[in-house]
C-alpha cells in the first residue's frame, strides 16, 4: 500500500517555507500531492494556473521530488484527499499564531473525514518568520526576496509589481 499524503495551501506564491514543509512530508511518505487552492475568495495575487505552475517548478529542487505531484483544486479538501486516496493531510506550523486557526481546520477536516489524519510539521527555524503575504509585500516594495522564493517565483512576482 502506498502512503500519501497531501499537502494542501494557497501557494499564493510557494516559499522557500513551503518546500521546506514539502521535503519533510517526503521524508515521511511515499508519496506527497502538493495541492493548490484556487481560492478565488481570498482574492489571490497570482492567478490559480500560476501558482501551480510556480509550485510544479520549485519542487523539481526538492530531495524526493519525483515522489512528489502537484495538482490543482477547487472542491472541499477532504473530497480532494478522498480522491487522491491519502491517508494524511500536512500542514505546516509556524508560531503560536498559526495554532488556532489550524487547529479549528483540522478538527472540522476530521469531522467530515474521520480517516485523514492531520499531521503538523515545523519549518527550519529560518523560515518561521516567512509567509507568502510578507513576500507579496516585499516584492510590492521591490525589496530583495531571492532568500525566501525560488529565482521563478520573484521574476513573477516582479511582473506583477513593474
Ligand atoms: P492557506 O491559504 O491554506 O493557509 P498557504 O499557502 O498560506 O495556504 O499555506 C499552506 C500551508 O503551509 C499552511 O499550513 C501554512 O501554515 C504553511 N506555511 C506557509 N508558510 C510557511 C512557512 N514559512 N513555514 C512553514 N509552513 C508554512
Amino acid at each position: 500500500m502506498i502512503r500519501r499524503a497531501i499537502y494542501p495551501g494557497s501557494f499564493d506564491p510557494i516559499t522557500f517555507g513551503h518546500l521546506d514543509i514539502a521535503e519533510r512530508a517526503l521524508g515521511l511518505f511515499d508519496e506527497v500531492i502538493l495541492a493548490v487552492a484556487r481560492n478565488d475568495q481570498k482574492k489571490p495575487l497570482l492567478s490559480h494556473e500560476e501558482r501551480i505552475h510556480l509550485a510544479t517548478e520549485a519542487t523539481k529542487g526538492i530531495k524526493g521530488h519525483e515522489r512528489l505531484k502537484v495538482i490543482g483544486f477547487n472542491s472541499l479538501l477532504v473530497d480532494c484527499a478522498r480522491k487522491q486516496d491519502a491517508i494524511a493531510l500536512v500542514r505546516g506550523l509556524r508560531a503560536v499564531s498559526d495554532f488556532e486557526y489550524e487547529l479549528q481546520l483540522a478538527l472540522i477536516n476530521r469531522n467530515l473525514s474521520p480517516q485523514l489524519e492531520t499531521l503538523f510539521l515545523m519549518p527550519k527555524e529560518n523560515f518561521i518568520y516567512l509567509s507568502s503575504t510578507i513576500i507579496k509585500e516585499l516584492a510590492r516594495h521591490k525589496a530583495d526576496i531571492s532568500h525566501f522564493v525560488t529565482d521563478s517565483v520573484a521574476t513573477a512576482l516582479k511582473s506583477k509589481f513593474p
